[in-house]
């Protein structure tokens, strides 16, 4: 099977030390990207490890399409334990580092322990250098990456920042790359403002060797000509038919449909695209670079879910008021989804929905944990309580747009996601509306047969981001099997396993801390018909306990040792 090539980096903070550790059983067995980070993850982080502790590690990792031509690989993997989840979490962003990275000749960099001072550090494929950065003290993403630039000659593309959230320890601050692209959900940033890390680099010239089939080229070319709507709106051009199909989160969770929708649809979205906005390598192209010069707004994005999180879930129907939320989050380095989401519950606290300057207040605040953003930097999980609204949020993890009460197998995805109220762990929405998933179509009601096709799915997407391949190559790769056997070269059962593997490591870590059935669960559970034999259905489908719990080593544990 087709996988990575390079070894692992470890890099102690501590002691200012690294080591090179050879990994290829590693690689063989989880292929690269999220399944290779979290196999090293179960191995070497303590299973009670704190996450804002120096003995949790942060793993940066590749795969093997990041040595191909094909679009959709412009990504890359981050993997920790989260301190918004308490579990395990991946994430994953775009933009430009990943061929960087790889250029390092390294395929995964794990960084431990702690550093007192605020550090840069600096791989290349030649030497690892550690540059005390006090200065940058709650410095922004684009001062970090003006600092870079000026003193090493490195633009934004090389770089992986925090800004004054992941300073701060906000539990959802994001690692911000390319300046405007996130690894956004699960609060890393966090975990390495605690570790004292500000920044981390990557350049050289020593990219591995990895022979991809000619399929890649094929796949590259229906990229750059195919007329997908994403081309133009991005992620945005499915907010009207989930407003439609009573599935765009409104008020804070208290409604599903948002009459303001006109205001921040795609073709809002589209109307401020200024230019093309794209990952490395891919010709598909569905970033959004926006612009409102009468208000001085200039921002990436937003994408469909921040138009929830700061458009209908706030009740804000200013495509460019959520423009400038989308912008602030990026430059003190927060994920919108969360930060936005945490800022409605505010606003339902406060009785205040829509108040544009109010929220872009509060997103200031919770980046310095500064009065009421001290309360919310801690995210919905924990704040709610003090708030008095409800905790919309899945194993701390609050909810992303595509709604499980509209939809009730992303429902069912939700609930059992390792990473918590998570749509790109399963993506299962997209099998759902009528819309996208064309032929592979299940009805948004009812759960009848979906608990084997979301354990399918999740198992798909974890091979994705062991690849690494971006979620939206899938008209043309996931479903599209027989070309992800042909590119992995090993047919879709031995695919499927790999991903079943990821998806039982991360679970076999999380019970370890505690995590079981009680906590696969949504708000709305008992509004879906046969939701508790669908979770039944589930776990038997993974062979795991009728408790949610994986009974003994997880085999694809052993299978790497
Ligand atoms: S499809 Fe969009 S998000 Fe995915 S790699 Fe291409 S430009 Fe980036």
């Amino acid at each position: 099977m087709l996988h990575a090539q390079g070894p692992l980096l470890s890099i102690d903070l501590t002691e200012q030390a690294t080591k090179t550790v050879p990994i290829d059983d590693i690689r063989r067995a989880f292929v690269g990207g999220r399944g290779v980070a979290t196999r090293l993850a179960h191995q070497r982080v303590p299973f009670d490890a704190d996450p804002l502790g120096p003995e949790n590690r942060l793993y940066l990792a590749t795969g093997p399409m990041q040595q191909s031509m094909m679009s959709f690989t412009g990504r890359m993997n981050a993997t920790a334990v989260s301190p918004l989840t308490d579990g395990l979490a991946s994430s994953n962003a775009g933009g430009f580092m990943s061929r960087h990275f790889a250029d390092t000749g390294y395929s995964a960099v794990e960084i431990a322990g702690a550093s007192d001072e605020l550090v840069i550090v600096h791989v290349t494929d030649e030497e690892v250098s550690f540059e005390p950065a006090p200065e940058l003290e709650g410095a922004t993403v684009p001062e970090v990456t003006e600092h870079v630039e000026a003193e090493h000659g490195l633009d934004a593309e090389h770089i992986a920042t925090i800004g004054p959230a992941g300073e701060n320890l906000v539990r959802f601050a994001s690692i911000m790359t390319t300046e405007s692209r996130a690894f956004g959900r699960g609060g890393l940033g966090a975990v390495m403002g605690s570790k004292g890390l500000k920044a981390i680099t990557f350049d050289g010239d020593s990219p591995p060797e990895v022979e991809i089939p000619p399929l890649q080229m094929e796949i590259h070319r229906e990229a750059a000509t195919s007329d997908h709507i994403m081309k133009r709106q991005g992620t945005t051009a499915v907010t009207d038919l989930a407003n439609e199909v009573e599935g765009m989160p409104t008020r804070y969770w208290s409604e599903r449909q948002f009459e303001g929708i006109e205001g921040i649809n795609g073709d809002s979205v589209e109307q401020k695209k200024y230019k093309k906005g794209t990952c490395s390598q891919c010709a598909f192209a569905c970033k959004l670079p926006t612009k409102d010069e009468a208000r001085g707004v200039e921002t990436e994005g937003p994408e469909f879910e921040t138009v929830m999180a700061f458009g209908s879930n706030c009740a804000v129907d200013d495509i460019v008021d959520v423009m400038h939320s989308n912008e602030l989050c990026d430059i003190y380095g927060m994920d919108t989804i969360s930060c936005g989401n945490t800022v409605a519950a505010y606003l339902a606290s406060e009785d205040a929905f829509g108040d544009t300057e109010l929220i872009h207040e509060t997103v200031e605040k919770i980046a310095h944990r500064e009065g009421i953003g001290d309360t919310l930097a801690e995210g919905i999980a924990r704040c709610h309580d003090e708030l008095g609204v409800e905790n919309w949020s899945v194993k701390g993890l609050d909810f992303a747009a595509h709604e499980g009460r509209a939809l009730n197998g992303q429902g069912l995805a939700y609930a059992v996601a390792n990473r918590g109220g998570d749509h790109m762990y399963s993506t299962f929405y997209a099998w759902e509306y009528p819309l996208v998933s064309g032929d592979q179509a299940f009805p948004k009601e009812g759960l009848e047969g979906k608990a084997p096709a979301v354990a399918e799915q999740e198992n798909m997407r974890a091979l994705e981001d062991c690849g690494v391949i971006c979620r939206f190559s899938r008209a043309m790769l996931a479903g599209k099997p027989d070309r992800l056997e042909t590119l992995f070269d090993a047919d879709i059962d031995e695919l499927q396993a790999v991903g079943a593997g990821v998806v039982e490591l991360e679970r076999h870590f999380n019970n370890q801390r505690g995590f079981d059935r009680d906590d696969d669960t949504v708000p709305y559970a008992g509004m879906i018909d046969g939701f508790e034999t669908a979770l039944d259905e589930y776990y038997e489908v993974r062979g795991w306990n009728d408790d949610g719990t994986v009974p003994d080593e997880p085999a694809a544990d052993a299978a790497a040792d």
